[in-house]
């Protein structure tokens, strides 16, 4: 899934979602897909492509990212303090969340992923149409300068 950015391959996404392919939304595309892995706030994808475009405000970084959050060409992921982060990985997957740090860790498993299909499709919840599920452990970090790695059995 990882891919180069390349200015092709951003102006495609936006097309791909509806959108105009501004010089303005390729520019906070470009960024918050260069964080990705991160789940960064708006905050740090405007200081990550502000040395380079200072003539775009924070609050168009902000407009920008909801504009592609609702449609669908990033995820908005929300970390347990309550600031909104965003996800240029929309594959579904969970995360792991660590109340110290606030680090946001992507935790793809596909056994897990069956575990719960299995599982909603016993509960066979009324009256809702099951698209997708995304899962949030939260705790923290045993060892502060550490990565948190994840090794399946
Ligand atoms: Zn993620």
């Amino acid at each position: 899934m990882q891919q180069s950015i390349t200015l092709h391959n951003l102006r495609q996404q936006l097309v791909d979602s509806g959108l105009k392919a501004t010089h303005q939304r390729i520019v906070v595309l470009e960024a918050v897909t260069a964080l990705h892995g991160l789940h960064p706030m708006a905050e740090e994808v405007y200081q990550r492509l502000k040395p380079a475009n200072p003539s775009i405000s924070l609050g168009t970084v902000y407009k920008t990212l909801d504009t592609f959050a609702d449609t669908g060409l990033v995820r908005r992921v929300l970390s347990q303090d309550g600031g909104k982060r965003y996800d240029a990985n929309t594959d579904a997957h969970s995360h792991i969340y660590c109340s110290n740090t606030k680090e946001i860790v992507d935790f793809e498993d596909a056994e897990l992923d069956e575990l719960l299909t299995a599982f909603f499709k016993k509960r066979n919840i009324e009256n809702f149409d099951l698209k997708g599920f995304s899962v949030q452990l939260t705790g923290t970090k045993v060892e502060p300068d550490k990565q948190i790695r994840i090794s399946k059995a």
